[in-house]
């Protein structure tokens, strides 16, 4: 049995990350949330495209207005009005201003901006009724972003944020990686779809669902292949053709020391390198971690396939996938080192924790921000057995007992590893 921290560099060894060129595909603006941009966007725009004004006031020449005060103001001619959106037509001489309106350009000749508050107007007049800054309330043109320079760098994840930046500098075609592919099946004679009806002793197959919208949520495009009977024919046909097609194939069950636990075998009979048999974690310790050598059909040299057989059982499917998987997904999807491994918290426990202190032990619950601001997590009710699924919902956190330690005490803080968003408590 391999240490987790072991098992987990182990695999992302593994991974080649996608080639900017063979892996690269250019989606526009409303196609690109979520997606890893694979070459750096410039822009030929400025930001700010232009000086404006950052307050609805008046455009004046700072030299007109810098010795002004409310007992002494400065009377200056106003000599046109600018909103936003259009071009100023007439340069301002001394003496003069503008009325300017948020966002609006700035017109020659002026350099500052007196917020309207700070004057009174009359008919085509205004009173300049404070000295402001020189400079004042302008934003110049490319202040924030200067065109040609790089304005966000391949690796990042496009969000609304990303998004934002990108449509305010018009860069609507994006060179982003292509989603990974990854291949899902399910093994088990014992196995039926969620629609089928349920023969005594029969078992819904939830993982082909659960791992397929884990791999959604990680960016990935999941391949869904059914249920494969525990016959090593029909696995070797199956295995077979989820390597043909995905960069990455999950297979659950099959991997334990059973009497139909025929996936091991399968895979070395097919050519597969064997790296990982189990992992010192709890739940999820038969793991196995093989490569395939790229299939012939595909253009990119030296990449080979990663397949993952997972445990059966629902939970420690899960936190496989968690814990080893998405780390793995992440690489391979060309995110920056930073962003491989999980995201840990530290939080304080609101249970007991206990453990066998021989694997790294997961338990699941709920990890939320209390009002005073730090985390705390919450032990889910129920058993903790890997077959209990149901307590897995709404759980939003792993908490990690390391090896060697059997109990951690109410109140202690511990390592959270987050599978969701934390929550708002009390
Ligand atoms: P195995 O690893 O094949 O021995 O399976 C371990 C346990 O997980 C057994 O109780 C299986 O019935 C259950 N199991 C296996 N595959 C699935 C699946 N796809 N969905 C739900 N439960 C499963
Ligand atoms: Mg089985």
């Amino acid at each position: 049995m391999l240490p987790v921290e072991e098992a987990s560099s182990i695999i992302l060894g593994l991974v080649q990350p996608f080639d900017k060129q063979l892996d690269a595909e250019v989606v526009d603006l409303s196609g690109a949330i979520g997606r890893v941009l694979a070459s750096s966007v410039t822009s030929q725009l400025d930001f700010p495209h232009w000086d404006n004004s950052a307050m609805d006031g008046y455009a004046v020449r700072y030299t007109d207005v810098q010795a002004c005060s409310t007992e002494e103001p400065v009377v200056l001619e106003i000599v046109e009005e600018i909103p936003a959106g259009y071009q100023p037509q007439v340069s301002i001489q001394p003496g003069q201003a503008s009325r300017i309106l948020t966002g609006a350009c700035m017109p020659m000749g002026a350099d500052t901006v007196v917020i309207q508050e700070r004057t009174r107007r009359e008919e085509n007049s205004v009173f300049i009724l404070e000295a402001p800054e020189p400079q004042a309330f302008v934003r110049h043109r490319g202040a924030f972003y200067e065109a040609g320079g790089q304005l966000l760098k391949p690796g990042i994840r496009l969000g609304a944020t990303e998004i934002a930046v990108l449509a305010a500098v018009q860069s609507t075609k994006l060179t982003v990686y292509r989603r990974p592919r990854v291949a899902i099946l399910s093994t088990g004679d014992e196995l039926v779809t969620p629609d089928q009806p349920l023969q005594p002793g029969q078992i819904v197959d939830s993982n082909q669902y659960a791992l397929a919208a884990l791999v959604t949520q990680m960016g990935g495009t999941p391949q869904r292949l059914g249920i494969v009977p525990d016959e090593p024919e029909a696995l070797k046909e199956a295995i077979s053709q989820a390597i043909f097609s995905a960069d990455i194939v999950l297979s659950t069950g099959g991997v334990s020391v059973g009497d139909y636990d025929y996936v091991d075998q399968i895979l070395a009979q097919l050519g597969a390198e064997l790296h990982i048999r189990s992992v010192a974690v709890k739940p999820g310790k038969p793991l196995t971690v093989a490569t395939f050598p790229s299939p012939l059909h595909r253009e990119e040299p030296g990449r080979s396939v990663l397949y993952f057989g997972l445990p059966g059982n629902p939970v420690s499917a899960m936190v496989s996938c968690w814990r080893f998987v998405q780390p793995a997904l992440a690489k391979l999807s060309g995110l920056p080192e930073e962003d491989w491994s999980p995201m840990f918290v530290q939080a304080r426990s609101l249970h007991d924790l206990r453990s066998d202190g021989k694997r790294e032990t997961y338990l699941w619950g709920q990890l939320g921000v209390n009002t005073a601001g730090t985390y705390e997590f919450q032990l889910a009710g129920g058993s903790h057995s890997s077959g209990n699924l149901i307590s897995l919902a709404q759980t939003n956190g792993l908490a990690v007992v390391p090896v060697g330690k059997t109990h951690i005490p109410q109140g202690e803080l511990i390592q959270v590893l987050l599978t969701g968003l934390p929550l708002k408590i009390g």
